[in-house]
Parts: C-alpha cells; sequence; structure tokens
C-alpha cells in the first residue's frame, strides 16, 4: 500500500456548528495526517470552479450557494490509501445512507449539507490539492 495525499474539507455547515475539531478527530483517530490546513471563505468563483465537473446536475446552484454560504476548512490528509481512508471515514454522501459511526452519519444536516468533502481519486486529489495550495504550504 502507498502512502498518498487527499484534499478534504469540512464544509460549511460543520463550521457553523463549531465541529472542526470533532471531524479532524475522527480523521486523526483513522490514522490520516494533516499535512495542510487552513479556514478560508469561498468565493462564487471558486465554488463553481471546485465543483465545475458537476455543472450540469440540478444541485449545482444550489451547492455553490451553500458551499460559500459559510467558512470551509480545506486540509490535506496524508496517509496509506488516504484518498479511499478519508472516504470510508466520512461515509456515503447521503447521510441517511452513510454506515453508522462516519461522519456524515452522525454530522450531516442533509445530502448537500453533509459536513465533509473528500477527492475521490488519486488523480483528483492531486487537482484539488493544487487548487488550494502551494508545495510549500505542505509540511508532511
Ligand atoms: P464530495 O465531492 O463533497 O466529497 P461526494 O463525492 O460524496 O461528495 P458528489 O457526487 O461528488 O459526492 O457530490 C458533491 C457534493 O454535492 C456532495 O457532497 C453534496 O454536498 C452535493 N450533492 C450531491 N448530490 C446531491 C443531491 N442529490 N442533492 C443535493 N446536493 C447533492
Ligand atoms: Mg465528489
Amino acid at each position: 500500500m502507498a502512502t498518498e495525499r487527499t484534499l478534504s474539507i469540512v464544509k460549511p455547515d460543520a463550521t457553523r456548528r463549531n465541529l472542526t475539531g470533532a471531524i479532524v478527530d475522527r480523521l486523526e483517530k483513522a490514522g490520516l495526517r494533516v499535512v495542510a490546513q487552513k479556514r478560508i471563505q469561498l468565493t462564487r468563483a471558486q465554488a463553481e470552479q471546485f465543483y465545475g465537473v458537476h455543472k450540469a446536475r440540478p444541485f449545482f446552484d444550489s451547492l455553490c450557494k451553500f458551499m460559500t454560504s459559510g467558512p470551509v476548512v480545506v486540509q490535506v490528509l496524508e496517509g496509506e490509501n488516504a484518498v479511499a481512508k478519508n472516504r470510508e471515514v466520512m461515509g456515503a454522501t447521503d447521510p441517511s445512507k452513510a454506515a453508522p459511526g462516519t461522519i456524515r452519519k452522525d454530522f450531516a444536516e442533509s445530502i448537500e449539507a453533509n459536513s465533509a468533502h473528500g477527492s475521490d481519486s488519486a488523480e483528483n486529489a492531486a487537482v484539488e490539492i493544487a487548487f488550494f495550495f502551494s508545495g510549500l504550504e505542505l509540511v508532511g
């Protein structure tokens, strides 16, 4: 198994409810290491670019509104199989379908306001990490 990096976002529904620490705690307890982290307010243009793959989906406008509705914490996680591990700890997109003990099962408000983001492949992780961080900001 290879050491990987992935992009994680604590979404606005979670920062609003002061759940940043609780979410990071679960990721760290799963063996993932935070190697970069910052709290930012996304602009509409940044949200549209980040979620560009979903541009044609009916929820795109609402998703961009939600992702700009408050601060997010963007972070790079490192560890064995970090991409899959992060998504396992997050649980399914729809919290009603997420497994017990996952971040989304325990914290998400809805399929949209689902508390956390995780890259879905190593290729997309590299693109998403570069979107938010420079190489200088990644401190392993
Ligand atoms: P993410 O990319 O945020 O890690 P994901 O990979 O589980 O989540 P995607 O299919 O990539 O899910 O959708 C991106 C995000 O769009 C979801 O996390 C959620 O916030 C929102 N979303 C997805 N499907 C719906 C839907 N049917 N209705 C409303 N919002 C949705
Ligand atoms: Mg996704």
